[in-house]
């Protein structure tokens, strides 16, 4: 039987090297392993999604169609590697309001922003996902506790920490992942070991 289990990726830290508010093309640098553990997810006929914050937007560094555009980049550059992406949710919003040139329409308390798991939800009503049989892969505790809130509706889904979240506040959230790699391509190995076991 098919499952439609997915791996939801974070983008930042995950796919391409960490550059605090990405606004510009030019420093989009995708890891060496990103296609190569992308590939594997395919092969295991799982959803590859990439859910990521860019509150850049909201605080009007950059448009949104510039952030689409390095989106669109990304994936491009990996399809031309092999490797498919099957979707990409970002969250434009930013929550806290007062700072100079930001955008009020998005300075919401929206329900897509990580933690909160509103661009996995929109992704498990588009292809049918099967939450409890996902994986959330992310570097920062954000992810981790955005793995653990599906848990919370979604028994079984399970986060895998990779990489370093260097640039964040390690402590930002106490959620404990399930089980740490060293990288993306890492994580895909891990998934492929587990899947026989469930
Ligand atoms: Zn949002």
């Amino acid at each position: 039987m098919m499952r439609n289990r997915a791996a939801f990726l974070d983008r930042d830290g995950v796919i391409i090297r960490d550059v605090p508010d990405l606004c510009d093309a030019r420093k989009v640098e995708i890891f060496g392993f990103s296609a190569k553990g992308i590939k594997m997810l395919n092969k295991m006929k799982m959803y590859v999604i990439i859910v990521t914050n860019q509150p850049q937007i909201a605080k009007g560094f950059c448009t949104e169609e510039v952030v689409k555009g390095i989106n669109r980049m990304i994936v491009e550059e990996l399809k031309s590697q092999g490797a498919v992406v099957d979707a990409v949710y970002y969250c434009p919003h930013h929550p806290e309001k007062g700072f100079p040139g930001e955008i009020p329409k998005y300075k919401i308390d929206c329900n897509c922003r990580k933690p909160k798991i509103g661009m996995l939800e929109q992704a498990k009503e588009r292809f049918g996902i099967d939450m409890p049989a996902s994986f959330m892969i992310g570097n920062t505790s954000r992810d981790i506790q955005t793995g653990e809130n599906a848990a919370k509706k979604y028994p079984g889904f399970r986060s895998i920490q990779v990489g370093d979240p260097s640039t964040e506040d390690k402590r930002a959230f106490q959620a404990k992942p399930d089980f740490v790699a060293g990288n993306l391509l890492e994580a895909a190995e891990m998934i492929k070991s587990m899947k026989a076991s469930k």
